[in-house]
């Protein structure tokens, strides 16, 4: 049976001229959707139902791709329980306000410009509908650190470390800063760093929550499993802490390797001799 053939239309200069035309008006439409969406105001959008896809493209039309991957790992590297004020601390310590040092001083465009109150905003909105996006971020916090610390050519003074609870193993209340976050260090696999470390508590059951350890009255004691299966360091004092996937090296290399502790030191100390320098430096 013979096919039927479309009636194609014939080939005259008003016909080419009336296609280009209609690709115009398309690219203009859709040129003139993304100005729609690069004007439009987040706040209006936050109780809407977006799909995770279409929050992202949103996202993406007014800040870059680069700002919304850059916002990525800056929500990731500022731990989501910093966000109560320490008491008798200084006003601008809040996660926003560290979230702006970080992305103004290693992402200059768009975030150097951006109010707080604007990039409290953007949080929220990518908070609440990229959480998949966010989650999927398979860069560590020593990773993004030394991304943003490359970007900023050096200025980003250190890393945060913060308990690995949000709230209250006793009462599931929510935890306050104990504390202005202090100095420490931290022995990774690309070098020590300096960090920020938080404490928490929770006031009602009188409980401070440290990086390792959770104290009450009744002493301090190691967290549940569940919890410790989040942490990531090793404390060898209250300043001082060890990635784990450096100190998995230790007992390994006793074991097998005859390497001493203070072999493994020395070793260390002169692989990352260089960034030990800048360390010092700081
Ligand atoms: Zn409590």
């Amino acid at each position: 049976m013979e096919k039927k053939r479309k009636k194609a239309n014939p080939f005259t200069m008003e016909n080419v001229q009336r296609r280009c035309s209609e690709n115009q008006a398309k690219i203009a439409s859709v040129k003139n959707h993304f100005h729609a969406l690069r004007d439009t105001c987040l706040s209006d959008f936050l109780h809407v139902g977006l799909d995770e896809e279409e929050a992202i493209v949103l996202l993406a039309t007014k800040l870059t791709t680069n700002g919304v991957v850059a916002l990525r790992n800056a929500v990731c590297f500022v731990p989501n329980n910093i966000m109560s004020q320490p008491r008798g601390c200084a006003v601008g310590l809040r996660r926003t306000a560290l979230i702006h040092q970080v992305l103004s001083k290693s992402q200059p465009l768009p975030f150097a410009t951006m109010t707080k109150k604007d990039l409290d905003s953007y949080l929220t909105f990518f908070e609440s509908h990229c959480r998949q996006f966010i989650a999927s971020n398979s860069l560590n916090k020593e990773h993004i650190f030394g991304a943003f610390q490359k970007a900023s050519g050096g200025l980003l003074a250190s890393m945060f470390l913060s308990p690995p609870v949000n709230s209250c193993l006793s009462c599931d209340g929510g935890l306050t800063m104990h504390n202005s976050p202090s100095s420490a260090r931290l022995y990774g696999m690309s070098g020590p760093v300096a960090v920020s470390k938080v404490t928490l508590e929770c006031k009602h059951c009188d409980i401070k929550y440290g990086i390792t350890k959770y104290s009450s009255k009744d002493g301090s004691r190691y967290y549940p499993k569940h919890v410790a299966d989040n942490i990531t360091v090793v404390e060898v004092t209250n300043c001082t802490y060890m990635h784990v996937d450096l100190y998995m090296w230790i007992p390994s290399l006793s074991n097998h390797s005859w390497v001493s502790f203070s072999g493994f030191s020395e070793t260390y100390n002169e692989v990352y001799h260089k960034e030990i320098e800048v360390y010092r430096s700081k």
